[in-house]
Parts: structure tokens; C-alpha cells; sequence
């Protein structure tokens, strides 16, 4: 889809405080979406976008939004589906600078897509396993478990990717060809998830019922069905210290100290970090199960 020029937004309140923590201001958040675009964009770029909204600054009240008005400006594309229920509603998604801007103008602090694109809305291109710890899990046990998945998806024929999220956990991304319907993406990522579960029942849980997840990690595979969303690679965090999902190679994983590690100012030197080798992994087919 060819991108428009469009000029870029003006930026308002620059000074504003957004991270009271870190003393981090609306300009800069604005000058690092402007820094990672490409990168964010390379991730989720044509994608429908579900955003984290912060008026007031993190310290503020936050609204996760899924509908972006005409506010929004030009540079942020507008398309209207039917949601799940039937309804029809609009949704935005986002191809240039001028998108990521525009919002990063409206206090847009975190991106979340879908896991489809616009031109292909009913075929996911990607399955996600969110690994969500129960807090007393350190880091290191995190770590283990995502690699163990890494490699019981392996088993399956199936390459994965890890994005720390820059809150408490992992993300395992699974490019997958865009054939599949979201309830065979899904079914397959609840099969998974179930599976490792049945595994071992001591460190891993598979239903979102917070008395099964005490001391293990709830492999949260419902992150793929239709509409639902997942942070975006190189997108802030709307949490202290301005932390950014980031993905990383497994061979970087493996020496990360936490899923935070990487902040504002680290994710700026990463815009030329390693990149997922996805060409080699995109158009991969679900197992038989
Ligand atoms: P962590 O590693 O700390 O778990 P995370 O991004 O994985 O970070 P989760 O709470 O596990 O956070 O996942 C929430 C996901 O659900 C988000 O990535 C977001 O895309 C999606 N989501 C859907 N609805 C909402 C909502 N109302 N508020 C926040 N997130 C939402
Ligand atoms: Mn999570
Ligand atoms: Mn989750």
C-alpha cells in the first residue's frame, strides 16, 4: 500500500511531564516515536491498532482505546468492520511517520495491534504466547520457560521470536502463512498452551484463573483470536522508567536481565539492532494436532 506524504503533526504541550519517575516530557516521548517509527511500523505497520492513552501522563488516568476518531487527523488511516458481535465500527491503522506522530500528538504512549493485516483482515499472519508469571517467579525461571516453549514449538516445525514486553514477561511470536481462519490460529495456540500445561502442571497453567497460576506461568494464548491485540514491538510502556517491548534475537535473550531492561533511551541505539529473521519463517503452517 503505497504511503501518502502527509506533513507531519504539530507537536502541543512539549513540556508536559509524561513520566514523572524518569522526568521524561511529552516531547520526548514524541521525538522517540519519531527516532523508532520505522522500527514500529515494521512490526505493526498496516495493522488494526488498539492504543494505550495517557492525558495526564502515566500518573493520570489511562484509556485503552480501540476507536480512533477523525481527531486523530488524516495520517491515521480509518477503515470500519464488523467487530465479533456483528456491529460495525471503525478502527485505525497506520503506514508512515505521520500516523505514528499523530498520535504520539493525541498522548498515545502504547501501540497494540491485531495480529492480521488490513489488506487480509480475516488471516492472521502471527500467533502469540504471552507469558504472564505469577509475581513470586524471578526472571531467570521466565527465561527458562520461554525457551522450553521456544523448543516444544520446534518440535512442531514451528520457528518463534521473543519480545521481552517491558512489564513482567515474554512474548513468543509465531509467524505463520495467512491461510489459517483466527479460530484455527487460536484453537492451535489453546491446544499449545494446554499441552505444555499437561506437561508439567507445576510450572505451567493454561486457564486465566488467577487461584491455578500461583507459582507458575500462565501461557496466555488468548491473545489470538479475532480482535484481540498485543503490544507492539518498540512501543513504550505506559509504566515507570519508560520501559519499551522489544524484541531481541534468542541469542540476545539469553543474556537480558529483565523484560524492562531496555528504556526509552536504550530502544533509540536499538533502531539497528538484529531483526527477527521472519522471511525465513513467514509462511509457516500450522501443525496438524
Ligand atoms: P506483561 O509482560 O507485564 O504481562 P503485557 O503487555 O503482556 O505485559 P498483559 O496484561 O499480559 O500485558 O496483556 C494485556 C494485553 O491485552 C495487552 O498487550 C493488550 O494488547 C491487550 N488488551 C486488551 N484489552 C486491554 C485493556 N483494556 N487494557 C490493557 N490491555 C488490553
Ligand atoms: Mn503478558
Ligand atoms: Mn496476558
Amino acid at each position: 500500500m503505497a504511503a501518502r506524504k502527509q506533513a507531519l503533526p504539530t507537536l502541543s504541550s512539549p513540556d508536559r511531564v509524561v513520566y514523572p519517575d524518569a522526568g521524561i516530557t511529552k516531547r520526548q516521548v514524541f521525538d522517540y516515536y519519531g527516532a523508532v517509527a520505522a522500527r514500529l511500523l515494521e512490526d505493526s505497520g498496516q495493522r488494526l491498532m488498539s492504543v494505550v492513552r495517557c492525558p495526564d501522563g502515566i500518573a493520570g488516568e489511562r484509556f485503552f482505546q480501540k476507536h480512533l476518531g477523525p481527531a486523530f487527523g488524516k495520517a491515521v488511516h480509518r477503515i470500519e468492520i464488523a467487530e465479533n458481535d456483528g456491529k460495525r465500527a471503525e478502527y485505525a491503522w497506520l503506514d508512515d511517520l505521520a500516523g505514528v506522530l499523530s498520535l504520539a500528538q493525541m498522548n498515545v504512549i502504547e501501540f497494540h495491534p491485531w495480529a492480521s493485516k488490513v489488506t487480509t483482515l480475516e488471516k492472521p499472519d502471527r500467533l502469540i504466547f504471552d507469558l504472564d508469571p505469577d509475581p513470586g517467579i524471578g526472571w531467570p525461571k521466565i527465561k527458562a520457560a520461554a525457551r522450553e516453549l521456544r523448543d516444544a514449538l520446534v518440535e512442531l516445525g514451528l520457528t518463534s521470536f521473543p519480545r521481552l514486553s517491558g512489564g513482567k514477561g515474554v512474548h513468543l511470536v509465531v509467524p505463520i502463512a495467512k491461510r489459517y481462519s483466527w479460530d484455527q490460529g487460536r484453537d492451535f495456540c489453546d491446544w499449545f498452551a494446554h499441552e505444555m500445561e499437561r506437561r508439567q502442571p507445576a510450572r505451567y497453567v493454561a486457564t486465566m484463573s488467577k487461584a491455578k497460576r500461583e507459582g507458575r506461568i500462565f501461557i496466555d494464548w488468548l491473545r489470538n483470536g479475532r480482535g484481540a491485540t498485543a503490544v507492539s514491538s518498540f512501543s513504550l510502556r505506559a509504566r515507570p522508567g519508560a520501559p519499551v517491548a522489544m524484541p531481541v534475537t534468542w541469542d540476545e535473550f539469553a543474556g537480558v536481565r529483565a523484560p524492562d531492561r531496555f528504556k526509552l533511551k536504550d530502544a533509540v541505539r536499538r533502531i539497528d539492532a538484529p531483526i527477527w529473521d521472519l522471511a525465513s519463517a513467514g509462511s509457516q503452517k500450522l501443525p496438524k494436532v
